[in-house]
């Protein structure tokens, strides 16, 4: 059921940002840009979602169902999936019913949607949370919330793949670290995960700080048996989750050269300008920007 999506095997391209705030301190960034793998099916969620896909293929699943909000990336690229690949999706979504262009998306792409209230929604880590929906598509294979755990961190761990086989390309003999925006802090252990200590990966959260990321991410290393990890997280949620200033709105319009949205790439970005411009890098560093897309959430935003 589930082959021709695990067969699909998109290349992100490794293309250099040009930006005056990173030419004034010599400092090199290029951009993986996970955004672009495909005109649907996009951003870090996708490889999110690999895992499940093959833990769903191994079970014998005619397809499967997840969680998310109106504007959920993970649901969108899911059920973008489905419909090119061919396996059913069902979505459990939090609070009630409302049309958002997302929304919209999910019911062309043949999701089969059931509205869980506010409250429902609150109940998704309950330990018996998956029974009755098991029991109403017991030919389903239930994936958590935006993908996350160990399996979600691995199907990022192919990124410094890609950035390897690229490097050249750009000039580049080597890089110093990776800067990307976290949620859960899956896709950022991925990337841990791949490094094992030998270049530092950045999260910027884009939630605040009490939100759980690190024991998150420390679970995904220590379930994969990685002794000692190298990462930073550093707060750059501005306030809180999906909280939009004039300031942040400012900056996504004048860094035109890249397409950003404001609940992830756009506050990731803007700390690394103001760390960039605080010295937090030597002259001379070369970093990985990780896009992990999102675009098409932004559209209920404007
Ligand atoms: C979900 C999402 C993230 C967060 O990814 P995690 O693996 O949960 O940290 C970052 N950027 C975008 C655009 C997302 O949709």
């Amino acid at each position: 059921m589930f082959l021709p999506a695990l067969d699909w095997q998109p290349e992100p391209r490794l293309e250099p940002l040009h930006l005056d705030w990173l030419a004034r301190a010599n400092v090199e960034v290029a951009v993986l840009r996970l955004d672009q793998i495909d005109s649907l099916v996009s951003g870090n969620k996708w490889f999110k979602l690999l895992d499940h896909l093959r833990a769903a293929q191994e079970a014998g699943a005619e397809g499967v169902m997840s969680l998310g909000g109106a504007y959920s990336n993970h649901l969108h690229a899911l059920a973008a999936a489905g419909e090119r690949f061919g396996f059913a999706t069902v979505g459990l979504l939090r609070g009630h019913p409302q049309d958002t262009p997302t929304v919209l998306d999910l019911k062309v792409f043949g999701m089969t949607l059931h509205w869980l209230g506010y409250e429902g929604y609150r109940r998704r880590h309950d330990p018996d949370f998956w029974a009755p929906w098991q029991a109403q598509y017991p030919r389903l294979w239930p994936i958590p919330e935006g993908g996350s755990g160990l399996p979600g961190a691995k199907g990022c761990m192919t990124w410094a793949t890609s950035v390897s086989a690229q490097l050249k390309g750009l000039g580049w003999d080597d890089y110093h670290g990776w800067w990307l925006p976290c949620g859960t802090g899956t896709s950022l252990a991925g990337l841990v995960l791949a490094e094992a200590g030998k270049r530092p990966v950045y999260g910027v959260l884009a939630v605040p700080e009490d939100h759980g990321v690190k024991p998150q991410v420390e679970k995904i290393v220590e379930a994969a048996g990685l002794a000692d990890p190298l990462y930073e997280l550093l707060d750059g949620s501005r306030g809180g989750f999906a909280r939009v200033d004039a300031d942040l709105i400012a900056f996504i319009e004048t860094t035109h050269v890249i397409e950003l949205e404001p609940l992830y790439t756009g506050k990731a970005l803007m700390l690394l300008k103001a760390r960039v411009e605080a010295g937090m890098f030597a002259p001379g560093t070369r970093l990985i920007f990780v896009h992990t897309g999102g675009l098409q959430g932004r559209r209920g935003l404007a």
